[in-house]
């Protein structure tokens, strides 16, 4: 966090005195066009090539003291048509072949600028965990001529004891195969392959559940509970008809004070343990009320949680306005 101003505050000179939602190009971007020339020269066994893409950064509201789930429904319903205008725009850029639009939340994951934010890269390649998920939603769909994506949808809705929230284009739940102890996964129920596909009530739904899902976490622990957030979409470049939309969450809390570390097994072996049942981790959130801050129109309700929140979160850049 720059010391004197935060640049994402109306005010700052970098950005609009007035704005909703916001694309801001990354000031210290990992890719970008033009690309500069790679700092070594590779060979036919270390190749290099240009750090060709963008990264922006989103702003989701002019206030620095706010987050995602205290956005209302209209405000988030914005941020959405922002996220969906930008993926159009970044894959129609000739060389881009992956958007990845996410969030890291907290200090914990360490964030730097606690203005409400997420980012997007738009690379000129495929990121090598997508490719592995995309792989295998390609060869279930050669075995089974169905989206594998689907089936996890329609064998969670029927079990039930994975389910975190649901709305009417939605479905938020704990996946069998949750590698965090609250990861939660949320698909939409039609089979689309990206934002770009989404219809009008989708959109809004789409809002809503991220807004219910969010909510929850913070109601978990009584704080703001910082999270890894992604959106899974198809790649911008070819047919890829087995792959269906979804945001994956990862906190880093195991409990209230104990975070999940990558560490030797994780790290160095690439296998998680998770020693937390996804079964009762899903029952703990689907408990939580969303209730407080999703009633927008309920302000003593929302006071409390607000006041709630601000006493555990309290960081040392809180309570400082910065414009
Ligand atoms: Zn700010
Ligand atoms: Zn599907
Ligand atoms: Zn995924």
């Amino acid at each position: 966090m720059p010391s004197a101003q935060c640049p994402f505050c109306p005010g700052s000179g970098r950005v609009p005195d007035r704005y909703d939602v916001h694309i801001y190009p990354n000031d210290f971007p990992a890719f970008s066009i033009p690309a500069p020339e790679p700092a070594i020269q590779g060979d036919g066994f270390y190749r290099v090539a240009r750090s060709y893409g963008r990264c922006d950064v989103v702003l989701y509201h002019p206030d620095h003291h706010t987050s995602l789930p205290e956005l209302s429904l209209n405000h988030l319903l914005l941020l959405v048509r922002l996220w969906r205008k930008r993926f159009v725009e970044l894959k129609k850029t000739p060389g881009i072949r992956y958007v990845l639009i996410f969030e890291n939340k907290g200090a914990v994951i360490g964030v730097t600028m606690p203005h409400p934010h997420g980012q997007i890269y738009a690379f000129p390649f495929i990121p090598a965990r997508l490719e592995k998920e995309i792989a295998a939603a390609r060869s279930y769909w050669q075995a089974h001529r169905r989206c594998v994506f689907c089936e996890v949808l329609r064998r969670e809705r029927r079990d039930r004891r994975r389910l975190v929230a649901e709305n009417r284009d939605f479905t938020a739940f704990i996946p069998f195969f949750a590698r965090w102890p609250y990861e939660v996964h949320i698909y939409p129920r039609r089979h689309v392959g990206s934002l770009d596909e989404f219809r009008p009530q989708e959109e809004r739904a789409f809002a809503e559940i991220l807004k219910r899902v969010t909510m929850k976490y913070n109601n978990l622990y009584g704080f703001s509970f910082p999270y890894m957030m992604l959106m899974h979409s198809s790649p911008t470049r070819g047919r890829f008809p087995y792959f269906h939309f979804h945001v994956e969450f990862y906190p880093p809390h195991r409990s209230r004070r104990k975070l999940k570390y990558l560490a030797s097994v994780e790290t160095g072996g690439g296998t998680f343990l998770n020693d937390s049942l996804a079964e009762e981790k899903a029952k703990e959130l689907a408990r939580i009320p969303p209730s407080k801050t999703l009633r927008d129109s309920n302000g003593r309700k929302s006071l409390e949680v607000r006041a709630r929140l601000s006493r555990t979160l309290r960081t040392p850049t809180r309570g400082r306005r910065c414009d």
